[in-house]
């Protein structure tokens, strides 16, 4: 069977990745990891759908029983993405996506080369400034504290794959959808294993 990709999607906060993972279910058969965090849920969230909130202590355990495809410390929080259950979507063949930070993408990439990586930029850095405090959700060194980020997020785009503009989320995660669709078409382990079953078929055919 063909596995499914792992795709993952980052960029810096008020880019629009929730946004866009959000309308990419509308468009396309692929789920989205859910990832657990020791940090505190924020008004409207919910346990198991946004994330599984834990305990430093919980999480620190299962760091420590490799757990964790990736994981890491971000704004003073740990984050981390399910390997047991991430692997088996993609053994099923089904496509999975990870919205996660840069230091995520960099160990899955370490661990899962042939993933597809992709980072979303704001159209600006005025528009990234709005759409962070419009949020609402954060306190005032958070905010600071996001923005500050963001450049050092952007200079690792080299260690991207794809890289789109989210303008307009609905135009966006339209491109992201033409990326993953693409990527389901790439000559791969499994192409070269058919296109030896093919050569082994002929040295016993003939046309006739
Ligand atoms: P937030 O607190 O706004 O939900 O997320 C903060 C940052 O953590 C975002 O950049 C988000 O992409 C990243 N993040 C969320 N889940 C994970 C994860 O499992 N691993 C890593 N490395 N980053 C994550």
């Amino acid at each position: 069977m063909k596995k499914g990709l792992l795709i993952v999607i980052s960029g810096p906060s008020g880019a629009g990745k929730g946004s866009i993972c959000k309308e990419l279910t509308k468009m396309l058969n692929l789920d989205i990891s859910i990832s657990e965090t020791t940090r505190q849920p924020r008004e409207g969230e919910v346990d198991g759908k946004n994330y599984f909130f834990v305990t430093k202590e919980a999480f620190m355990d299962k760091v420590q029983k490799d757990g964790f495809l990736e994981y890491a410390e971000v704004y003073g929080n740990f984050y981390g993405t399910p390997k047991d259950y991430v692997m088996s979507k993609i053994e099923e063949g089904k496509d999975i996506v990870l919205e996660i930070d840069f230091q995520g993408a960099l160990q899955v990439k370490e661990r899962y080369p042939e993933g597809v990586f992709i980072f979303i930029l704001p159209p600006s850095l005025e528009e990234l400034k709005n759409r962070i405090v419009h949020r609402g959700s954060e306190t005032e060194k958070s905010l600071e504290e996001r923005f500050g980020s963001a450049l050092k997020e952007i200079s690792y785009i080299d260690k991207y794959d794809y890289c789109v503009i989210n303008d307009e989320v609905e135009k966006a995660a339209n491109k992201v959808k033409v990326i993953i669709e693409a990527e389901h078409y790439r000559v791969t382990k499994e192409i070269y294993n058919l296109i030896q079953k093919y050569k082994e078929e002929m040295k016993c055919s003939t046309l006739q």
